[in-house]
């Protein structure tokens, strides 16, 4: 990845002598507040969760820190000082995670047990679209979903009635095959799953014909889904034991829903934020009045105040987007006041514009004589420093 890292003991906020006990300590203290089951959807949290842990990962292990501290981030990229490369991508932060909290928090215990212990399911994956002021206020959606629900013919086994699986002689019934592999970082234990019984650890010579041998079934589901108020474009809602069945009585797996928010057509959302324009009349800029801006609460009056420029920011305080953690506290919402410069006059309209821009000019007359005579002479034509001249006298006037 080309973006750049944040240095790993300043992730952890440890000095670079910290001992193991003070890394394991800020880590600690790092994942318990960011772990993504205690700030379901906050995609923040899941990036600076997954950002602690790498940065364990590494300082935790003496052969790996004393790589980063020689080499920095370089020593696990592709080609680095450290040749040879270190994916992160695949690494089970799930076992890292259990082997500093046990099951703290359940769930971290999938693949360290034997394989033909109870095992969670595995997650589903779905996505929903709402729309913008769904996001801002929450909603409940419906989604329809294939899942897979344990065989009522063979009880989940998917062996034939009257048969009963075998113990799979590849792995001894443990559902996992382990090899010893010479790496970078000296001999790596690899656990596989089992490629004869994909790590049931039973081998079923005769399969029940209502789930092929499988031990589940489909079924479409009717779910649903609460999102929160605040959501973003792009963060997920976790369902809990909503997902694949869990093995050997196993609690399900977690469906995890994706959320993608629809444009507004007037209003525009950074984080808790909305941003929006709003247009105003040249005379409402110079004389001030009430407009109208539409918010998500609906629309707002509010009063232009007298010589406002074009492009001046207002916030609507409190007009934002709830936050996810308590939508009683919500963001700003910052409208920019656009003066429209009106177009396509009728004469009288131009007549009456031009009586007041010589209203205008008979009042600041002496102030700059010489300078409009200088741009006369250089724009030529008559009809462009007409145009010229007025438009400078606006200038003055609004500086
Ligand atoms: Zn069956
Ligand atoms: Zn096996």
């Amino acid at each position: 990845m080309a973006e750049s890292k944040r240095d790993y003991y300043e992730v952890l906020g440890v000095a670079r002598s910290a001992t193991d006990d003070e890394i394991k300590k800020a880590y600690r203290a790092l994942a318990k507040k960011y772990h993504p089951d205690m700030n379901p959807g906050d995609a923040e949290a899941e990036k600076k969760f997954k950002e602690a842990s790498e940065a364990y990962a590494v300082l935790s292990d003496a052969d790996k820190r004393r790589q980063y501290d020689q080499f920095g981030h370089s020593a696990f990229e592709n080609g680095g000082a450290g040749a040879g490369g270190f994916d992160f991508s695949g690494m089970d932060m799930g076992d890292i995670f259990g082997d500093i909290f046990g099951d703290l928090f359940g769930g971290g215990s999938r693949s360290r047990r034997p394989n033909n212990g109870p095992m969670k399911g595995a997650n589903v994956r779905a996505s929903v679209r709402i729309t913008f002021e769904e996001a801002c206020f929450g909603v409940e959606k419906q989604l329809e979903l294939n899942l897979k629900d344990e065989c009522n013919t063979c009880h989940g086994t998917g062996a034939k009635q009257g048969s009963s699986p075998e113990t799979c002689s590849k792995c001894g019934g443990k559902g996992q095959v382990v090899f010893t592999q010479q790496s970078l970082f000296g001999m790596v234990r690899n656990v596989q799953t089992c490629p004869d019984c994909h790590g049931t650890g039973k081998i079923i010579k005769d399969k029940c014909p209502d789930c092929y041998g499988t031990g589940y079934i489909n079924n479409k589901k009717k779910i649903t889904i609460t999102i929160p108020a605040g959501i973003d474009n792009g963060q997920s809602v976790r369902i809990r034991e909503k997902g694949e069945p869990g093995v050997n009585g196993g609690p399900r797996g977690d469906l995890l829903v994706e959320v993608n928010v629809s444009r507004h057509p007037i209003l525009q959302r950074q984080d808790y934020d909305i941003f929006s324009t709003a247009p105003i009349s040249y005379a409402q800029a110079v004389l001030g009045g009430d407009i109208r801006i539409t918010t998500i609460d609906g629309d707002v009056v509010y009063t232009v105040k007298a010589g406002t420029q074009t492009d001046t920011k207002v916030r609507l305080r409190g007009k934002g987007v709830p936050t996810l953690r308590n939508k009683s506290v919500r963001g700003d919402h910052y409208v920019t006041l656009v003066v429209q410069v009106p177009t396509g006059l009728n004469s009288e309209q131009k007549e009456l514009l031009k009586a007041f821009d010589q209203a205008m000019t008979g009042k600041n007359s002496n102030e700059q004589p010489k300078e409009d005579i200088k741009e006369e002479t250089e724009h030529g034509t008559g009809n462009g420093k007409g145009k010229k001249k007025f438009k400078d006298k606006l200038n003055e006037f609004f500086e």
